[in-house]
Formats: structure tokens, C-alpha cells, sequence
């Protein structure tokens, strides 16, 4: 069985953690979560970086800090994960989807341009794939129209836009340290990165329980207190610990995922030559942090006789987002601004494959050939 996913384990962590748990000190913002912050702030240039148990908590107090109101609109694409569009649609905030593009499945721009109201506050670009949305036009229309950006670089960690890294372009952005992201605290797990120095404070209350304690903690005030609206968004010492260790083995496991999804690409540009299947494409301004490889089927009918053809195979390939503007709650708490070309259309035929820090060659060149071998 070549599974679709498996966490990835570099061999530090059991180590860490038992550091850890004989510290006697487990809560939030210990000594591993103050060590991978560092290691965040490090590799991003980002100056305030703070853990949280999710991206989909970091993307909630990302809607949380831009004060939205009741009526406020929100862009962003239909074809992204839940978290994306529930964070903000919890502030009552209405989510304006809008077509991506064909190539990368991200945001397309002159589609965002267009849903601009006098209502909307944000837009929300998607790095899909780790693969940068364009953010040089995204950042020039939020001037244009005083628009706040968050990025959900869940998929992006390690990943650039013309050199700068993911994540720290926009206002705020977001990480995920979920098992089925690059890398992972112990399965579940998020970053937040705050670009606008003037939310720092703010954000550091929010994330705890609306209070002051960390202003009181470094000794800047005396006593701490009910400041703010909040929730509690710490992860505790052993997600960071966990986190720790993989940070340390970032480029290692980046360097493994992206030499698969080149191998990948190598086996496979044949069949995208042969104009039977259809590969992901990096745009100049863009690089790939090896977190995704997929293709493209001619249609839906294709790509579900290919997964039940791979599951024979024992090979566990999987679709991808269903556009959220046409679920339930999509229909309850957005819309879909112009025309759907590309979201439906394109998501039914995207299919994923197998693809994980240690994934064996042996492994792709078998999925390799049971693709080959269905389209022969
Ligand atoms: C994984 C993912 C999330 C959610 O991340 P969690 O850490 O599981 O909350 C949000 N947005 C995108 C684009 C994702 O891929």
C-alpha cells in the first residue's frame, strides 16, 4: 500500500519532547514554542511569529484583529479548504468567492478587482500547492482600495514570491502544522505571522484569552487583566517541541518533497505531451516547496475510473477541494462574484498523488506506472 499521506518523523522529536515533559512545564509559549518562534521569525524575516493549535485558529484571529462588522465583505477563492472562509464568516463578515486561474489553481486577480465593493475589507489569497498566488497585483489593488491582505500560506511554508517568502507579504499571514502539511507539531498545529507592526499587541492579547498577560509577563505592566475580546490560541510545549525538531529539518524534508515532485514531472511530462493529462505549472515569480504534486484528468468521469484504478493498485490518490460557494454553507454565508469557469471545472478534474517527506522512488515510479498503465 503506497498510502496518500504519512507524517513526517526526522528523529529529533522524541528526544525534545521528553525534554519537554521533564521540564515540568508543558503549557503555551514555553521554552520549544519561544525556540521555534525564533526559528519562524528566522527563516520568514518576519518579526512577530506566534504558534497557534491550528491554521484555522491563526486564520481566526487574523479575522479577529481586522475588526470586521457585520456586512463586511470578504474575497477570496471558492476553491480553498473550510477554514479559509469559516474564520471570517464566524465575525458575520459575507465571503465574496471568485474564480483562480487555470495554471495554479490560485486567486485570479483581475477576478478580485472586479468584486471590489465599498463594503469589502479583505482579500484572502490561497497559495495552493505552496505555489505563490500573484501578490505584486494583489498588494497593488489592497493599496488602491485600503483593503487589508491575509495570506493562507497553510501550504506554503519555505515557499516565494519574487524572493520573498510566503506568509510575510500581506498584512498578516497564516501557517498549518497539520500532519498532512510540510511540516507538523504533532499532527495539528499553526503559526501566525504578523507583518503590521500595529497589531502586535493586539494580536498577542487576543491570543491570550483577551488579556494582557504577556505585557505582563515581560514586566511592562504590573498587573494583568480582561483587556479585549479573545480565545485561548496557544499550542501547548509538546506541540512545540515536536515543531521544534522539525524546523531544525526543514530544508531536508523540502529538498526530499521536491525531489519526488520532480520525478514526478520527469516520468510523467510524456503523457502531458501526449495531451492526455495536464501538470502543474510555476509561474517565473514563484518557487515550489515540494507540498503538493497533482494532475489533471480530461474530466470528472476520467479522474474517478483513475482513483479506483490506483485504490486497485493499492495506492491511495485523492481529489482535492470541492469549490465552496456550492456547498451548504457557502450558499448560507457567501456568493460567487462573475462567472465560474475555471473553480468547478477545473476541481473535478485535479487529482492528487501520494507524496511525503521519505516517500521511496520505487514508490512514485509505481504510481508513475499505474497512471501510465491506465492511459495505455
Ligand atoms: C490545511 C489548510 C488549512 C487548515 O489548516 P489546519 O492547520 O488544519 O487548521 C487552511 N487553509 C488551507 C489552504 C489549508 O491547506
Amino acid at each position: 500500500m503506497i498510502p496518500f499521506n504519512r507524517a513526517p518523523v526526522v528523529g529529533n522529536e522524541q528526544g525534545f519532547i521528553q525534554q519537554a515533559i521533564e521540564s515540568r512545564k508543558l503549557c503555551g509559549d514555553g521554552p520549544f514554542a519561544k525556540k521555534a518562534e525564533e526559528q519562524l521569525k528566522q527563516l520568514t524575516g518576519c518579526q512577530k511569529v506566534l504558534l497557534t493549535p491550528s491554521c484555522t485558529a491563526a486564520l481566526e484571529m487574523a479575522a479577529l484583529l481586522l475588526n470586521l462588522q457585520a456586512g463586511d465583505e470578504v474575497i477570496m477563492p471558492s476553491y480553498t479548504f473550510v477554514s479559509t472562509a469559516n474564520a471570517f464568516a464566524l465575525r458575520g463578515a459575507k465571503i465574496v468567492f471568485v474564480d483562480v486561474k487555470a495554471d495554479t489553481m490560485n486567486i485570479d486577480p483581475e477576478c478580485i478587482a472586479a468584486a471590489i465593493t465599498p463594503q469589502t475589507k479583505a482579500i484572502v489569497p490561497v497559495h495552493y500547492a505552496g505555489v505563490a498566488c500573484d501578490m505584486g497585483t494583489i498588494m497593488g489593488l489592497a493599496e488602491k482600495h485600503n483593503l487589508f491582505v491575509v495570506e493562507d500560506a497553510a501550504q506554503a511554508i519555505d515557499s516565494f514570491y519574487k524572493g520573498k517568502p510566503l506568509g510575510t507579504i500581506g498584512h498578516l499571514g497564516t501557517f498549518s502544522f497539520h500532519e498532512t502539511k510540510n511540516i507538523t507539531s504533532g499532527g495539528e498545529g499553526g503559526a501566525l505571522l504578523i507583518n503590521d507592526v500595529a497589531m502586535f499587541q493586539r494580536a498577542e492579547i487576543i491570543r491570550e484569552k483577551g488579556t494582557n498577560r504577556n505585557q505582563f509577563f515581560r514586566g511592562s505592566v504590573d498587573k494583568y487583566s480582561w483587556v479585549d475580546i479573545g480565545s485561548s490560541y496557544l499550542p501547548s510545549e509538546i506541540q512545540a517541541a515536536y515543531l521544534y525538531g522539525q524546523l531544525l529539518e526543514l530544508k531536508t524534508i523540502n529538498d526530499n518533497r521536491r525531489a519526488s515532485c520532480e520525478l514526478y514531472r520527469h516520468q510523467l511530462t510524456q503523457l502531458a505531451d501526449d495531451g492526455l493529462i495536464e501538470l502543474p505549472h510555476i509561474p517565473d515569480f514563484a518557487t515550489n516547496n515540494g507540498h503538493m504534486f497533482y494532475l489533471k484528468c480530461k474530466n470528472l468521469e476520467e479522474r474517478t475510473a483513475l482513483i479506483s484504478a490506483l485504490r486497485e493498485a493499492e495506492i491511495g490518490a485523492v481529489f482535492h477541494y470541492v469549490p465552496l460557494h456550492s456547498a451548504k454553507a457557502g450558499l448560507q454565508f457567501g456568493r460567487f462574484y462573475g462567472e465560474d469557469i475555471i473553480t468547478t471545472a477545473h476541481s473535478e478534474r485535479l487529482l492528487r498523488l501520494p507524496l511525503f517527506y521519505g516517500i521511496e522512488v520505487a514508490e512514485v515510479l509505481s504510481v508513475v506506472s499505474a497512471v501510465k498503465g491506465f492511459y495505455a
